[in-house]
């Protein structure tokens, strides 16, 4: 049975990672946030400072939004921490602090979606729910040659169905993990190493050399490029510094005055004019810093910092102040502005 020679190989071949040494809901339920869009060897030492810093989803729950944001910077798509952060809240209020265990009850936490739920639930309490990630899409996807794109409306379902009906009988937590395992360290997306897959002879790709083509996928999703102009408003060692507000891929973080452009065109006396109408503070220097550029799924951001030396602070808006430069390191930032701060301030 193809399950069963799934689960015999991901016992003897699986990596030995905490979160597989313990069925405790919460950590599982860490582990699966980090996981997300990120690596394994990237994600661990994220996960082992959160476990450190918070070992109980009550710690977590009470910990200020900004020291989650600060631990979490460098992982990116910082919803996940946001909602993270809430969700401990609702343990809390909504389970009087016991995280649940049953995929009903998961699915309700905030940024908890069906993936999630199912791994936690399966894993934790062994209830029968298949986990459908990206490595499982391609797995089943190949052997089973299925054309549905994997990004279709009801390609989830469909994939769920197939994964449950692998499952079977076996041991919910067992199979999911390794299929996910299989799809992470064998059925790689690109070259996967049929060689040492333990479902070759019955893989339908691998029989037909079909692998490159699955899985399918619709390519309507379009990239975005946005162009964003950094006001660096420096007085002395104190730099500008505001809190983005809520609806933004970076709530929470902290960031300079930004101005945002169709395209890399800008000219900085203008936005500074615009700014401060007729008040124009006295102005020592304007440095340019060179392009940075980030990378998200459906965005391309690209990002100048105009250092604007003022011979001393003034108001800029009332949204941020200034700062000193050492100070901004205890601060959650987007990646962008890290890069900046340390190719431009490496010292302080
Ligand atoms: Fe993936 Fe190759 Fe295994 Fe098929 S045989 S599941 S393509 S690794």
């Amino acid at each position: 049975m193809l399950g069963k020679k799934i689960i015999r190989w991901y016992s003897q071949a699986k990596r030995d990672l905490p979160w597989r040494r313990t069925g405790d809901p919460y950590l599982i339920w860490l582990s699966e946030v980090i996981l997300q869009q990120t690596r394994v060897s990237q994600g661990l030492p994220y996960y082992e400072r959160f476990v450190s810093e918070f070992p109980t989803v009550t710690d977590l729950a009470a910990a200020e939004e900004v020291r989650v944001l600060r631990l979490w910077q460098g992982l990116g798509y910082y919803s996940r921490a946001r909602n993270m952060h809430a969700a401990a809240g609702m343990v809390m209020r909504e389970f009087g602090g016991a995280f649940p265990r049953t995929y009903r009850d998961l699915i309700g936490l905030k940024g908890v979606g069906p993936y999630t739920a199912a791994a936690i639930a399966s894993i934790s309490s062994g209830e029968r729910v298949p986990v459908v990630d990206g490595n499982v899409y391609r797995v089943l996807s190949r052997m089973f040659e299925i054309d549905l794109p994997i990004n279709a409306s009801g390609a989830y379902t469909r994939f769920s169905e197939v994964a449950a009906e692998l499952m079977g009988e076996l041991s919910p937590g067992e199979f999911n993990q390794a299929m996910m395992e299989l799809g992470a360290t064998v059925c790689h997306p690109k070259n996967p190493d049929c060689g040492h897959c333990p479902v070759a002879e019955e893989c339908g790709a691998f029989k037909n050399k079909s692998q490159a083509k699955y899985p399918v996928k619709d390519k309507k999703v379009k990239t975005r490029e946005r162009f964003i102009h950094y006001l660096v408003f420096r007085a002395g060692n104190k730099l500008w510094v505001r809190q983005r507000g809520v609806q933004d891929i970076w709530a929470g973080l902290y960031d300079f005055y930004p101005v945002e452009k169709e395209n890399a065109e800008f000219l900085v006396d203008d936005e500074i004019e615009n700014l401060f109408s007729e008040k124009l503070p006295k102005i020592v220097a304007i440095r340019e810093s060179r392009e940075f550029l980030h990378v998200l799924s459906h965005q391309r951001i690209r990002a100048r910092f105009w250092e604007i030396e003022l011979e001393k602070p003034v108001f800029i808006t009332n949204e941020g102040d200034f700062m000193e430069v050492a100070g901004l390191d205890k601060l959650p930032k987007p990646k962008l502005v890290v890069n900046y701060l340390s190719a431009y301030f490496p010292d302080e």
